[in-house]
């Protein structure tokens, strides 16, 4: 029976409902004042309240009978019975870390791995198949409120899809997490759904046209396996770990049939192409191709001989690379790729190893790089569709321009390594653009305009490393951005509700606490923030790694979410205080990562390469920084800037900090005009096993996410709300006398019993269709409804 994988077999929903809990743990928890108090091993444990000494409370531990004192702030209130497995935790009377902690492992270990926390969903990664995505549980949701159904993605699609057609506005789904918390199976299936949903119906639509509409969900449906060979590889916390983040947006029309989708991708790991860390592999389109391809296509070598591949050939357990060579090419075939581009992409991919067994000595008695021994630049210049010799001189001998004329620079054998490193990763960052952009002119069809759209964000969480570089920040800068906008929203529906109710309350806009932070890396003058202060450094003479790091320092050095660092060198530059706690940054090479500068001898061979689909790849090479412009030498960094020729380029070229921040503030302007619907997905533990729930590792994230906090406004304010009905229902009990026997309005009776029970009314506010409490209410009325 799926339906158990659903829910937790109780009447599902709100707590509200008659419970399947017995009377006798009820009285259980009344009687013993059951309270959670830290635990290392457990996160919390259960233990009830013995005594109470001013700041001080005595308690015994439900499970060892141990006794222990502690102070009041570290002991906290635990939910009454009726409240377990809740659907949505904002429903908890007691809103506090243990009981958000105890919810979710208890609903996890019952094979329930989503539940709502108030304008979150929240889910926990189960490390194993649950028979929960099948097709009939999608016709299950279809067309169900959020809360008629239990927590699920597919709740989620189908609010968004609902509120798309109904109030015409265009809606977002935005999954973040930790590596492999579930962030790219959640989109899928979120895809799953509507592919499903806004194709079958099927109406009285001519066949021609369904049998077409069929044909845009099935490319719909393999954008991701294609994304996910290319982009996608494994790591040590994830076998499929996406190496960029994406913005999949599926357009609908006015009958809510989807007419097309388009993709945008942000910051490719690029420098995984070249090289890779202990245990961890490339993309996986590469072992793919060595495995899968006959020897004609991909040549006759074999995957440890290639030095870009650090580990030879990975196994992924469970995966076939030859098998996942054919899927990967059969997806391309139904997104309509023809044999041509396929195979000039698999030579671009080879080219891209090849790349890597070219290799350079130094002369003798001499500086400069040679290369003895020319097969590799043969096998590449041949991929390529460039010329071998001019090639080599481009790469050995650049023409640089010095003033108004050009010279030729012999290179050393450090800035040839760099030079080829800088052009394989750029080859296959190319191969990646233009493969998003062909996904796009197939799924994009512009016949019909799209009416609106759901929007499904893939992008990872914040990031915490001991130490953290220039893509940790681009990727906290992204997700300071990402809860500001879910605070505000929270914020702003928080404000309609007390509003429609009629109730006083003014909310503080917890969205503003984000900006100082988001200031500090974005503002562009005045001071200038981190970003800026990098770009002005990339364009300064001999500036270096460290001495962006002083002028950081310097501008900043008092912005209350900066530290500079006190350590010695070795140890952070500097520190920001994100939203998810204090982030330790080291700037090495974060000049050469803003500046990402290449050989463009070899970019304007590439552009005229007598292979069409290389020299398309290489269209726009004067946007490219030459690496004329980076002198050698000097105390840090491997390169180090000079001022040479930049003037020239300066107008035109943009740094990578940049792009990424243009690209981000489009998608902000896009998600700000949408209606958001969260996805928190936690990872459950580090080793990839089902069943298992480490507490202090889910605590950690539900900080980093925001659920804690967002729990933590919520009890700002009345989080628990009963509409007056229900209110009546369950208490009438205690205030007998309080209401006559004839008929009365909800609003008036319930007014009736409040005044009966004698809350304090900073407690309570009586709206227009329910009674709203303060957190932890509740729990009171419960305790006094079991002395009855
Ligand atoms: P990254 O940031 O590294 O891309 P991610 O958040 O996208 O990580 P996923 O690739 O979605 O993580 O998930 C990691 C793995 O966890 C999956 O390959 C799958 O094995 C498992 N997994 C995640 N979610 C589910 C689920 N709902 N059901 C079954 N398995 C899941
Ligand atoms: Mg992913």
């Amino acid at each position: 029976d799926v339906t158990r994988f659903l829910s937790s077999g109780a009447v599902p929903g709100s707590p509200t409902s008659t419970s399947a809990f017995s009377a006798a743990s009820q009285a259980d928890w009344a009687a013993k004042r059951l309270v959670w108090v830290p635990s290392e091993k457990q996160g919390f444990e259960s233990a009830s309240i013995r005594e109470e000494r001013g700041d001080e409370v005595e308690v015994e531990l439900t499970d060892s009978q141990r006794r222990l004192t502690l102070s009041r702030e570290e002991v906290q209130r635990m939910n009454p019975p009726r409240f377990s497995k809740v659907e949505d935790m904002a429903d908890l009377t007691c809103l506090n870390e243990a009981s958000v902690l105890h919810n979710l492992r208890e609903r996890y270990y019952s094979g329930l791995i989503y539940t709502y926390s108030g304008l979150f969903c929240v889910v926990v990664n189960p490390y194993k198949n649950l028979p929960i995505y099948t097709e009939s549980i999608v016709e299950m949701y279809r067309g169900k409120k959020r809360h008629e159904m239990p927590p699920h993605i597919y709740a989620i699609s189908e609010a968004a899809y609902r509120s798309m057609l109904q109030d015409r506005e265009d809606q977002s789904i935005l999954c973040t997490g930790e590596s492999g918390a579930g962030k790219t199976e959640n989109t899928k299936k979120v895809i799953q759904y509507l592919a499903h949903v806004a194709s079958s119906h099927k109406g009285n639509q001519p066949s021609l046209a369904i049998s077409l509409k069929g044909e845009l969900e099935r490319q719909l449906l393999q954008a991701n396996p294609i994304l996910e060979a290319f982009g996608n590889a494994k790591t040590v916390k994830n076998d499929n770990s996406s190496r960029f983040g994406k913005f999949i947006r599926i357009n609908f029309d006015v009958a809510g049939y989807i007419v097309g989708a388009n993709i945008e991708t942000y910051l490719l790991e690029k420098s995984r192409a070249t090289r890779q860390a202990k245990d961890e592999r490339t993309f996986h389109v590469f072992y793919q191709l060595l495995c899968g391809a006959s020897e004609e296509t991909r040549g006759e070598q074999e995957a440890n001989e290639y030095r870009f591949l650090s580990g030879g050939s990975i196994p992924v357990p469970g995966q076939s690379d030859s098998e996942n060579f054919t899927q990967t090419m059969d997806s391309m075939a139904i997104m309509g790729f023809n044999p041509e581009e396929l195979l000039s992409m698999l030579k671009v991919i080879s080219a891209v190893l090849q790349f890597g067994n070219i290799s350079f000595m130094k002369e003798k008695n001499q500086d400069q790089a040679s290369m003895p021994d020319n097969t590799a630049a043969q096998k590449l210049c041949h991929l390529l569709g460039i010329n071998v010799l001019e090639f080599t001189r481009a790469i050995l001998t650049p023409r640089i321009k010095v003033g108004r004329e050009y010279v030729q620079k012999a290179q050393t054998k450090e800035q040839a390594d760099f030079a080829v490193e800088a052009l394989a990763k750029a080859t296959y960052e190319r191969l990646f653009r233009w493969l998003v952009h062909r996904i796009n002119r197939a799924l994009d069809r512009r016949q019909r305009q799209g009416a609106s759209f759901i929007g499904i964000l893939d992008i990872a969480g914040f990031e915490i490393f001991q130490l953290n570089s220039f893509e940790q920040l681009c990727i906290n800068y992204t997700n300071e951005k990402l809860q500001q906008l879910f605070n505000h929203t929270m914020f702003i529906l928080e404000q309609e509700e007390y509003q429609r109710e009629g109730i006083e309350w003014n909310f503080i806009d917890f969205g503003l606490d984000l900006q100082p932070c988001i200031d500090l890396i974005e503002r562009p003058a005045h001071p200038p923030g981190v970003l800026a202060l990098l770009d002005e450094e990339c364009w300064f003479p001999r500036a270096t790694d460290r001495s962006f790091v002083e002028k950081l320092s310097a501008e900043q050095g008092s912005h209350p979410k900066f530290f500079k660092s006190k350590q010695p060198r070795g140890e952070a530059d500097f520190s920001i205080i994100h939203y998810a706690g204090k982030v330790d940054y080291k700037a090495d090479d974060w000049l050469v990562k803003n500046m990402d500068p290449l050989n463009d001898n070899v970019a304007s061979l590439l552009h005229q390469s007598s292979d069409h689909f290389v020299s398309e790849l290489w269209k726009e090479v004067d946007r490219i920084v030459g690496l004329d412009q980076v002198s050698s030498g000097e105390n840090s960094g491997p390169l180090p800037f000079g001022a040479a020729g930049l003037k020239t380029k300066k107008g035109m070229f943009r740094t990578v900090g940049q792009l990424y921040k243009e690209s981000l503030t489009k998608l902000m302007a896009t998600l700000r005009n949408t209606n958001p619907n969260f996805l928190r997905c936690i990872i459950p533990n580090h080793e990839k096993r089902a069943g298992k729930l480490s507490p202090h590792l889910v605590l950690d994230q539900l900080r980093c996410n925001g659920v804690l906090e967002g729990i933590r406004i919520c009890r700002q304010g009345f989080p628990n709300r009963i509409p007056f009905q229900e209110f009546r229902q369950r208490y009438e009990i205690l205030t007998p006398n309080a209401i006559p026997r004839t008929f009365m309005d909800g609003k008036q009776a319930s007014e009736l019993m409040i005044s009966a029970l004698e809350l304090d009314h900073n407690l309570f506010r009586v709206g227009q269709s329910k009674v709203f409490f303060r957190a932890g209410v509740l729990a009171h009325l419960e305790e006094e409804r079991d002395l009855k």
